[in-house]
């Protein structure tokens, strides 16, 4: 059996696709655009790679984007002081602060201060909260995206095995709680947990998110299961791409090595997973995408609530 590929960009597209047309009828209907606040501290070179992402995504499709970088040495209360102001602040619609943030700062305050309302990445403990009750809430990007894109590719969620290896705030947990939502019968997996391949072979859908590569292999996987590999990681070991990998993809693999120094991989055996899942995401090319699309949904969603209950509040003034 040759697993079906479940592409990320494809869903992406149109999730990117889908905002911009909000955004377009917003601001002809409601004379406003949506603005997401991002906020970077210090020169962590992956988080200026993905703040510079998430400010050019907004601006094609047509978001008001605000890109806040503080010096590594700020303060804790300096960026609190931010994070209250861009709350106080009507037009700033979404907050987003990149992690991970320099030592000095307390990282669980700085998540706790930001509106629940403004909340996209869906950190503050009021959303997880939510989340864990099966409310609607803002929810983490990443597991909010894996839900859009198993929905848009018609796998059954309900009644199914849903196993998560991996319990992190930002993928394992909240995807646990997106796929209960969705009325999967759900395990969590994690670094303790005994046998986990007699766990993971029961998975109707299987979702890795533990960042080793290739970790999961074929004694893992039950056959024709979905297959969701979140984990990014960097391979540069040619004998490590040579297990994952075979034939043309695997030439494409070694020369990335070579010109790059190291290739993504995920934390499943792509080459395993092909021969006995019946779907499973790439990497790259699968569950990446849908991160920042996902970002841009949510900040919309946070618009259209927020300011339409704060309008029906001042209605509500105007005829007291
Ligand atoms: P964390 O390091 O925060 O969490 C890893 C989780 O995996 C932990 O819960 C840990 O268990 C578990 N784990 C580690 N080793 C094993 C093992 N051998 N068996 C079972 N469970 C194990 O990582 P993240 O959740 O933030 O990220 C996971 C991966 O996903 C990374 O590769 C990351 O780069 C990628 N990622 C991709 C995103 C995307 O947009 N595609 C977004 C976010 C992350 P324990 O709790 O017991 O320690």
């Amino acid at each position: 059996m040759t697993a079906r590929i479940l592409s990320g960009k494809e869903i992406a597209d149109a999730i990117k696709r889908e905002v911009a047309d909000d955004v377009k009828r917003i601001e002809t209907e409601h004379g406003y655009r949506p603005c997401l606040a991002v906020v970077r501290v210090g020169e962590d070179a992956a988080s200026a790679v993905y703040v510079g992402n998430k400010v050019k995504t907004s601006e094609e499709l047509g978001l008001i984007s605000e890109h806040h970088h503080l010096p590594a040495e700020t303060s804790h209360a300096e960026l609190l002081r931010l994070v209250e102001d861009l709350n106080n602040r009507a037009e700033v619609d979404g907050i987003l602060v990149q992690l991970p943030l320099p030592r000095q700062i307390n990282e669980k305050e700085i998540l706790e201060t930001i509106d629940a309302e403004k909340d996209v990445d869906g950190f503050n403990p009021l959303n997880v909260g939510r989340l864990a009750q099966g409310q609607n809430a803002l929810a983490p990007c990443t597991p909010a995206g894996i839900i859009e894109m198993l929905k848009r590719f018609e796998i059954k969620m309900r009644g199914r095995h849903a196993v998560v290896v991996g319990r992190s705030n930002i993928v394992g947990r909240p995807m646990a709680q997106l796929l209960l939502k969705e009325d999967a019968t759900v395990t969590i997996a994690h670094r303790y947990s005994e046998k986990l391949a007699e766990i993971t072979r029961q998975a109707d859908i299987l979702v890795v998110a533990i960042g080793r590569a290739g970790f999961i292999r074929a004694e893992h996987l039950k056959a024709g299961a979905t297959v969701v590999d979140v984990g990014i990681n960097n391979v540069a070991d040619a004998e490590l791409a040579r297990e994952l990998f075979s034939g043309s993809e695997l030439e494409k693999r070694l020369n990335t090595i070579e010109k790059r120094g190291f290739t993504l991989v995920g934390d499943v055996n792509p080459r395993e997973a092909s021969e006995k899942a019946a779907d499973y995401t790439p990497v790259p090319g699968g569950v990446g995408l849908l991160t920042v699309a996902m970002l841009m949904r949510n900040t919309v969603d946070a618009a259209v609530k927020r300011r339409l209950r704060k309008s029906l509040v001042n209605d509500a003034r105007a005829t007291v």
